[in-house]
């Protein structure tokens, strides 16, 4: 049977969770670095970690944004086929954006890349429409910053480089990011597909709760090799050092061509503001 959603609601629940994040860490990513500040022994790096903390409690009771930087607004729709909405899909997400961005005083952060001039209401966003079974709707929304993902990277390996090249590729990234994206990081990782749907994959992957482990036993395995090798690069919170470099290593993976080997890895800052909204 068909289940209606008006698209009214999907609106008010996209701005609603823009604000949320934008004054809220998620509560996975708190938790992450509350269980690094108890590991983390370099002086300045436990400074940083208390900071993004406090930071939050400031951002939370205040209403004030977690970062100057409030993000482009990035939005993964899982739809089920079933699932009838009454209105436009897109243009209720695009209303949302908006009205989030304009009432809650976030920063507008989307220009036109040659003119670089700024389209004042944080639109469009990047939507992404995956058509699933059954009568549900998931709308996974992330305010991703610039910072990271400038230092996000893509490369069409050679499917002899295997699982050790993707690694070399991961790490490599990671260390030319340095301190300049915002450590500790969430590294999202797409390996396979094509060079269109790789990045999607990384980005994807950055949706997940951290402490999920992967499904795949292999992907899992390798999700925390990378992870053990990033926290030896000594980039740490803030860059200072220590242990904390990345909380993180989420990968998603799919079939891809035989002459090739897609990666994507696509970095989070350490305000990695996402929600997932269930209808
Ligand atoms: S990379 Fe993240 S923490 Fe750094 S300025 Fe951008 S949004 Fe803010």
């Amino acid at each position: 049977m068909t289940r209606n959603i008006k698209a009214e609601l999907i609106e008010r629940r996209i701005s609603a969770g823009f604000k949320r994040i934008n004054f809220s860490l998620p509560s996975d990513l708190k938790k992450a670095i509350e269980g690094a500040l108890k590991k983390e022994s370099v002086f300045l790096a436990k400074f940083t970690l208390e900071n993004i903390l406090k930071n939050n409690r400031i951002s939370g009771k205040n209403r004030l944004p977690l970062c100057q930087d409030c993000g482009l607004a990035v939005i993964y729709v899982e739809i089920g086929e079933d699932m009838k909405i009454r209105g436009s899909l897109t243009a209720a997400i695009n209303r949302g954006v908006e009205e989030a961005y304009s009432s809650a005083f976030l920063r507008k952060s989307v220009c036109g890349p040659l003119t670089r001039k700024n389209t004042k209401n944080n639109l469009p966003p990047v939507i992404h429409y995956n058509f699933v079974k059954g009568d549900s709707l998931k709308i996974h929304i992330m305010s991703k910053g610039g910072g990271s993902d400038n230092k996000s990277r893509l490369k069409m390996l050679n499917p002899s480089d295997g699982l050790e090249g993707i690694i070399d590729f991961v790490c490599e990234t990671v260390k030319k990011a340095g301190s300049s994206a915002c450590p500790p990081y969430i590294v999202g990782v797409g390996i396979g597909g094509s060079f269109d749907t790789v990045s999607f994959l990384a980005k994807k992957a950055l949706f997940r709760k951290i402490g999920t482990g992967n499904r795949d036993k292999i992907l899992n395995k390798t999700e925390r090799d990378i992870l053990e090798r990033i926290n030896r690069l000594n980039i740490g919170a803030g860059g200072f050092g220590g242990m904390t470099t990345a909380l993180a290593v989420h990968i998603n993976s799919e079939p891809c061509h035989i002459a090739s080997l897609p990666v994507a890895v696509n970095i989070n800052c350490h305000s990695a503001r996402s929600l997932l909204l269930k209808f």
